[in-house]
């Protein structure tokens, strides 16, 4: 699922975009500051899930001063994981990192998330001090409780959107709509080794969230059975003999 290797790449950085046109100057400032900071050549893919702010023609000014800034942009809001697929797709680097727009994870993380994936196939951020609602951060809680009870899994913060790669194991996955937040199940559930590590946590400065309990809840769940179903289903054989 990720693009042409080009060795003059080490790092891609994939960021989904839905709205979030005041986050956005700010955003590549700190997190070209941080990627020049590592001294590793690095492009900054941003996908434009068919934005209806103006997030677009601030993309595409930030795109003109910057050739390590990519583009992709969407005909129409496709979903969160669609936006993340296109930019796996298109990634070149050796690892792939991940974050959200809205400046709520901490760019400055970035360095200990790619020295923690050495030796590892994929580095999950959890949240340390949370800063979103209380209604929020309850349903997070709980919804990870859930979806671990429930699919057999250990991730302690799978909302955290602040993750780093090795491209080899983001290749081998297929994802549905949802499925951003099953990302490191599905990567285990193809003998990847993943790890946790705490991150930071900003609150929403610019914009609104995406997500409420409405149109969270239910659809998660749906993708949590579906997810449940795949581990169970997953095909475990072994060849005795061959001739
Ligand atoms: N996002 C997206 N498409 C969508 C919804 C969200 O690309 O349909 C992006 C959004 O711009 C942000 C990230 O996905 O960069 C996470 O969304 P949000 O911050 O609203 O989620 P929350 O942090 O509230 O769970
Ligand atoms: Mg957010």
């Amino acid at each position: 699922m990720s693009g042409e290797r080009d060795p003059d790449v080490d790092i891609s950085v994939v960021i989904p975009v839905y709205n979030e046109r005041d986050n956005l100057a700010p955003l590549l400032a700190e997190v070209t500051a941080v990627l020049l900071g590592l001294g590793r050549p690095y492009e900054i893919l941003f996908v434009d899930d068919g934005s209806t702010d103006g997030s677009g023609g601030v993309l595409a000014e930030l795109r003109k001063g910057d050739r390590r800034v990519r583009l992709v942009s969407f005909a129409r809001n496709a979903g969160q994981t669609a936006a993340m697929d296109a930019g796996f797709r298109r990634a070149r680097g050796r690892v792939i990192v991940t974050l959200d727009a809205d400046l709520q994870n901490d760019p400055a993380d970035i360095p200990r998330l790619l020295a923690d994936l050495e030796g590892w196939d994929a580095v999950v951020g959890v949240r340390a001090r949370r800063r979103d609602t209380w209604v929020r951060r309850v349903s997070s809680r709980v919804a990870n409780y859930v979806r671990n009870r429930l699919s057999d899994e250990s991730i302690s913060d799978t909302g955290c959107s602040l993750k780093a790669y090795r491209r080899e194991a983001l290749s081998r996955l297929v994802l549905y709509s949802g499925m951003h937040r099953f990302l490191p199940t599905l990567l285990k559930m193809e003998g990847f080794r993943v790890r946790e590590t705490p991150v930071g946590h900003r609150p929403r400065r610019s914009g609104e969230s995406k997500y409420g309990i409405s149109n969270r809840l239910v659809p998660s769940f749906m993708d949590l059975m579906a997810v449940r179903w795949m581990k169970r289903r997953k095909l475990r054989y072994e060849v005795k003999d061959e001739s």
